[in-house]
């Protein structure tokens, strides 16, 4: 099963990944989380897209493709990956379809959390004042915002053509949305089943 959390950063999807990993045995995959881990630990590859990422941006495709190819080919055995915060370009929605289809599968489902923008920006800058993360300083904040808008939304029109988009209210509590993704779920590895 592999499913796409889909939606604008700080709308949740890193929560209710969390918990489909604890819930499911699922394997979250969330290039965020690499991109940060690779600059704690000090590597060339987190040198290179620091910068970009306080700056709000994206990094390269190439580079997130590459980190998403090495973790599915670290775990064939998976019982299933969701996928947080990628893809988040054209390209690297196409490169997921083309590595999922070498490997004998597919996308089964795309779950976009819906959220207004300044609940978002509340809820960041929250959390900027709890955590700190560069990225979620106001400015920084509002170019990512930008990104998602330009980059990452035009990919909601493709999954809806292709029938695998759900729609649900990320600004519902946690356990409202988590039950909401828990059923959906059930209806697509339902499906899958048949
Ligand atoms: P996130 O924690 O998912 O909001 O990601 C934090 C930052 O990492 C983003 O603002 C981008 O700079 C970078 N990043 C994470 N995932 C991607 C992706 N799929 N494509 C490009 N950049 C990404």
């Amino acid at each position: 099963m592999n499913l796409i959390l889909f939606g604008p950063p700080a709308a949740g999807k890193g929560t209710q990944a969390k918990k489909l990993v604890a819930e499911r045995g699922f394997i979250q995959l969330s290039t965020g989380d690499m991109l940060r881990a690779a600059r704690s630990s000090g590597s060339e590859l987190g040198k290179r897209v620091a910068a970009i990422m306080d700056s709000g941006s994206l990094v390269s495709d190439e580079i997130v493709i590459a980190l998403i190819e090495e973790q599915l080919d670290q775990n064939p055995k998976a019982a299933g990956f969701i996928f947080d915060g990628f893809p988040r370009t054209t390209p690297q929605a196409k490169a997921l379809d083309d590595s999922l289809a070498g490997r004998g599968q597919m996308v089964d489902a795309v779950i976009r959390l819906k959220v207004d923008e300044a609940a978002l920006i509340d809820r960041v800058t929250k959390r900027f004042e709890a955590e700190g993360r560069a990225d979620d300083n106001p400015e920084a904040f509002k170019k990512r915002l930008i990104a998602y808008n330009t980059q990452t939304a035009p990919l909601v029109e493709v999954y809806m053509g292709q029938g695998k988009l759900a729609e649900i209210d990320g600004m519902a509590s946690v356990d409202t949305v988590s039950s909401s993704i828990a059923s959906i779920l059930d209806n697509a590895q339902a499906k899958k089943a048949k």
